[in-house]
């Protein structure tokens, strides 16, 4: 029961084929550089890594290729769908559904939302339709997830006329990552599925967290656009809007300019002037290096506090998730956070923390009720899931 797994972005084209009923990923990859001389396609079978030049691919060439290699692997055939995530639903999708030309359309409506991704995204659903004619293709949304988010809970105190005009509200991401921990953890903490409080924490290069109450989401980080909320890599979080006009006309330079900065020049890397990389940060810290050790404290700083915001719409925390590339290695950025959550209950097992990580799942504190606990993510298999239920439905 294979599912091709497809994430296209603007330069790369990320795949998997995974059997969900087992589950078994087969095969893992990425066709990155897309468009440059340098464009490579590499891939993970067996955990040995191959890699094949494909110098000047665009994603159509990139993935042809894809499918030569399912082909060369005995993985093209038999294939139930194709998952596409997608980025951007606006509040259009509130779950993952079989693409059809009124959900294209619909997708396209919501470029303005998600202008970088939603593009890459569409073309893969193309491009995946010309190569697999007439083979179920699903979209997963990575905001589907929030759409059960109350209007206290998305609606910013603008002008209100902004929403329906604009689409302006809170939105959310990384939808796909809190449903999986999220379900992973009820499993794992022996909660009841029909009445439970999470707060999952989706650490990566991107930053989010959500309040989970009895499997839905009711409150997230992030907003309109994944800038919002947390410290992140490369993105600033939550910040004062009115630095954008401020900092525009000390530099002479348009807002767009300053917003590309606070997307893209801010976070981890803004701060420490090293680097968007957690390592990085946590190594230079530790040797003495004073703006690394600022923003990596600002970072478990703000942190803590959404985390513990997220409480309030909970009314109470049974667990607090780890994930993300961040989330399942760092257990400094963890002691840390758990650290400054003590008055919700919350104490560090620091051998158990040491020991937690990818691969090695579980419980890092010492209580159980709240508790703090690492779950890997997987979107890739739960867009598999998704894919394969709406293929046994329909
Ligand atoms: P993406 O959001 O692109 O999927 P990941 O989930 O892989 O990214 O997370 C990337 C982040 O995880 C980077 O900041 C990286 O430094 C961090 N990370 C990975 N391993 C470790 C580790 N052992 N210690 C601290 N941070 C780590």
């Amino acid at each position: 029961m294979n599912v091709l797994v497809l994430n296209c972005g603007s330069s790369s084209a990320k795949f998997a084929v995974i059997d969900p009923s087992l589950p078994r990923e087969h095969v893992s990859g990425i066709a990155q550089r897309l468009g440059a001389p340098e464009a490579s396609l590499d891939w993970r079978i067996d955990g040995s890594k191959h890699s094949r030049s494909i110098p000047g691919a665009g994603h159509d060439a990139a993935l042809r290729e894809v499918v030569a290699l399912l082909h060369d692997l005995g993985l093209a055939d038999g294939l139930l769908g194709v998952g596409h995530r997608v980025v951007h639903g606006g509040a259009k999708f509130s779950g993952s559904i079989a693409i059809t030309p009124e959900v294209i359309a619909k997708i396209e409506e919501c470029i303005p939302l998600g202008p970088l991704h939603n593009p890459p995204n569409l073309l893969g659903i193309r491009i995946a339709q010309e190569l697999f004619p007439g083979k179920l293709q699903v979209g997963v949304f990575d905001t589907a997830f929030h759409q059960t988010m109350p209007p206290v809970a998305f609606t910013y105190p603008v002008p209100y006329e902004w929403k329906d005009a604009y689409g302006v509200r809170r939105y959310g991401f990384h939808g796909t990552s809190h449903r999986f921990v999220a379900k992973q953890a009820l499993a794992q903490a022996g909660l009841p599925a029909d009445d439970h409080a999470l707060v999952t924490a989706h650490l990566g290069n991107g930053c989010s967290c959500t309040a989970v109450r009895n499997g839905k989401s009711v409150d997230t980080t992030m907003g309109l656009t994944p800038l919002e909320g947390v410290m992140m890599g490369t993105r600033s979080g939550s910040v004062d809007p009115a630095i954008l006009a401020h900092v525009a006309e000390a530099l002479g330079q348009p807002e767009k300019k300053i917003l590309d900065a606070l997307n893209k020049k801010s976070g981890l890397l803004g701060v420490s002037g090293l680097s968007n990389d957690m390592r990085t940060v946590e190594e230079a810290a530790a040797g003495g290096h004073e703006r690394a050790r600022l923003a990596f404290d600002i970072f478990c700083y703000v942190l803590a506090k959404a985390i513990a915001a997220l409480v309030v719409p909970l009314g109470r925390l049974d667990a607090l998730v780890f994930t993300g590339g961040i989330g399942e290695n760092s257990a400094t950025v963890r002691a840390t956070v758990l650290g400054q959550l003590g008055f919700l209950g919350l104490t560090v097992d620091p051998d158990a923390n040491a020991v937690h990580g990818r691969g090695q799942q579980g419980r890092i504190t010492r209580e159980r009720r709240p508790q703090a606990l690492v779950v890997p993510t997987n979107e890739e298999l739960m867009i598999a899931m998704d894919t394969a239920e709406i293929g046994q439905r329909t």
